[in-house]
């Protein structure tokens, strides 16, 4: 893929730093899989330049606020000669489902990544380290840096402190290391029941930071996990595990969102103890802390996405209105549009908000040079040409635009003018607003790529509703024939022919919630849902639509840019879902 010119952060500063160090490479090997020191000693240099990783749970489909994630990691590795591996992050039991894993890789590739590199895949799971976790408690234990504590979880609460109270020792933590390791392999054996005890490290209580008052590092849970069954019944601490995970894949910069800068000297302590006892590789990795991406108008939290798919607000969690990247790429997101937004947006030490427009942007620059144009009536109005077959004679006439009116080479688009045609409702006004420049009595408007005609009439229904409008034709105004520019009009109207147009099931969006930060400040984002976000209108379009395939990118001229539905759009019925409109909307 092209790599965009990338927009220099303190992460890329940092790294070129690394690399520019005379001893930073050298020390570094890789043993062509994730390991320990002993598997790493011999090996030959690290073929990588970095290694950076993507450590998704399992536990659910990925999101917008992912592919940043996604993007800087391999974008990173990608840039500076390096590799990202993709790592499921799956020691939490219970939780994990397989579809997920499917979904999260098959999204990674969409947005244009690989987790190969030098011959190498690096897809990894968390759960395939448990026997070095364990091996590293154990060691921990031996070398006096752990403790099985065996107060109650309020107990632990209590003497834990606050912000402003140091915490209070356990009563476990000074008893002997042989003890504590007896209580560590009880504990895997499966000699006591959830909660009874934890394995927690031994730092200090009195620290200002509270994640270095003695960490839990190991809990028993008796759950069947869905990679190792019920081989284990005690699980690692996601703070525990996470360091461990970096080391053995000899990650060199461990990149993660700001909620953890005050897990770092954990992070540090973790993986130096475990250098020295002479399990883990030097050199250790580091961990790097960015901003997480928020979108306007968007909820980006697992958690509530989940509860909009199983509370029905939407219809699944690949619904186009939805910031998954599954929704997403069916709303008709772009890869590069996405992988633009957030390159483009930058990479900072604090969270920032990104307006929704920001990204719609990127799709259009993305889809204006390459989607062909077409024709697309939304809310149908019946035209009836009165005077067509005297102009015309019998038949259809062939009419003829570009696929797009920058690139002649992707052909030309093939339709026909006929005595009946669809235009839009708008289209015709009884008694025009001023500086109406379309349909009513008496006036001109050219249909586009097509004739000029005037209005003569309308016909109504008995409500007073406007059902059909009458016109007649100029003749020889047909676009592209000489002298079709003598009669002169302000307004040119979209249509189709109705002997000839398809009708579509077209699905127009509206931004998911009214409030452009829906779950701020412990607000009740469900109160902001957008009741109208979806509108599903009956409309026809071009006769070549007819072989549109699921998933081509369409503008339909004057109403923005389309996709043709992945599940839906099917020979015999077509969907298209609206993708963005032409200009921003969202200001309005
Ligand atoms: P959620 O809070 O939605 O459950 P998570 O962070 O728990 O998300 P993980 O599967 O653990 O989900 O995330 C994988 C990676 O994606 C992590 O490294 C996380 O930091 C990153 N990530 C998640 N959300 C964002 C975001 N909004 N911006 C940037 N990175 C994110
Ligand atoms: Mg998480």
């Amino acid at each position: 893929m092209t790599a965009p010119v990338p927009v220099a952060n303190f992460l890329r500063t940092q790294i070129e730093r690394d690399l520019a160090q005379a001893d930073w490479q050298p020390g570094r090997r890789f043993g062509g899989s994730p390991g320990d020191a002993a598997h790493h000693a011999d090996a030959p240099a690290d073929p990588a330049a970095i290694r950076t990783r993507f450590p998704p749970e399992p536990n659910g489909y990925l999101h917008i606020g992912h592919a940043k994630s996604i993007c800087l990691n391999f974008g990173l590795a990608r840039d500076f000669g390096g590799a990202c591996h993709l790592r499921f992050d799956d020691t939490n039991p219970e939780k994990e489902e397989l579809e997920f894993v499917e979904a999260i890789k098959e999204m990674v590739q969409w947005l244009g990544w690989s987790w190969e590199h030098a011959g190498c895949s690096h897809l990894y799971e968390a759960s395939s380290y448990f026997d070095f976790m364990y091996r590293a408690a154990e060691s921990l234990v031996q070398a006096g840096l752990a403790y099985v504590d065996e107060q109650t979880p309020e107990q632990m609460r209590a003497n834990r402190g606050d912000f402003t109270t140091p915490g209070v020792d356990s009563p476990f933590r000074d008893r002997p290391a042989e003890h504590h390791l007896a209580r560590l392999r009880e504990m895997r054996d499966g000699r006591h029941a959830d909660g009874a005890m934890v394995l927690r490290a031994r730092i200090d209580m009195a620290s200002p930071n509270i994640n270095l008052r003695d960490p839990a590092l190991y809990r028993i849970k008796h759950a069947e996990h869905h990679a190792t069954g019920t081989r284990w019944c005690i699980y690692p601490m996601y703070t525990f595990a996470h360091p461990i995970e970096d080391a053995l894949e000899r990650i060199t910069h461990s990149i993660c969102t700001l909620e953890f800068e005050d897990q770092r000297p954990f992070y540090d302590w973790l993986l130096e103890h475990l250098a020295r006892l002479g399990l883990l590789a030097r050199p250790l990795p580091h961990q790097y802390e960015f901003g997480r991406l928020n979108l306007s108008y968007v909820v980006t939290s697992k958690r509530k996405l989940r509860q909009l798919v199983e509370e029905g607000h939407v219809s699944g969690w690949d619904d186009p209105r939805m910031p998954t990247l599954i929704g997403m790429r069916r709303r008709g997101f772009t890869p590069a549009s996405i992988r633009a937004m957030v390159e483009g947006t930058g990479t900072t030490k604090s969270n920032a908000w990104i307006d929704y427009g920001v990204l719609e942007g990127c799709l259009r620059a993305d889809l204006e040079g390459s989607a062909p144009r077409a024709m697309a009536v939304l809310d149908p109005l019946r035209l009836e040409i009165c005077n067509y077959a005297e102009v015309l004679g019998e038949g259809f006439d062939a009419c003829r635009a570009p696929a797009h009116p920058q690139h002649p080479e992707l052909g030309e688009r093939h339709f026909s003018f006929g005595p009946l045609l669809w235009i839009e409702r708008e289209d015709f006004a009884e008694s025009p607003p001023k500086g109406y420049h379309r349909l009513y009595p008496g006036n001109k408007v050219r249909l586009k790529a097509g004739h000029v005609i005037e209005c003569i009439g309308c016909t109504k229904n008995e409500a007073g509703e406007v059902v059909a409008v009458q016109a007649r034709v100029l003749p020889d105004t047909k676009s592209g024939t000489p002298g079709a520019d003598a009669v002169k009009v302000k307004g040119v109207i979209t249509w189709v022919g109705a002997h000839e147009a398809l009708p579509a099931e077209i699905r127009l969006f509206d931004r998911l919630f009214t409030d452009p930060q829906p779950d701020s400040g412990g607000k009740d984002f469900l109160a902001a849902l957008n009741p109208a976000s979806l509108r599903v209108v009956q409309g026809f379009v071009e006769p070549a639509l007819g072989k549109a395939e699921a998933t081509s990118h369409w503008q339909f001229e004057r109403h923005g840019y389309f996709v043709a539905d992945r599940v839906d759009h099917a020979p015999g019925r077509a969907v298209f879902n609206r993708t963005t409109t032409l200009k921003d909307n969202w200001s309005k």
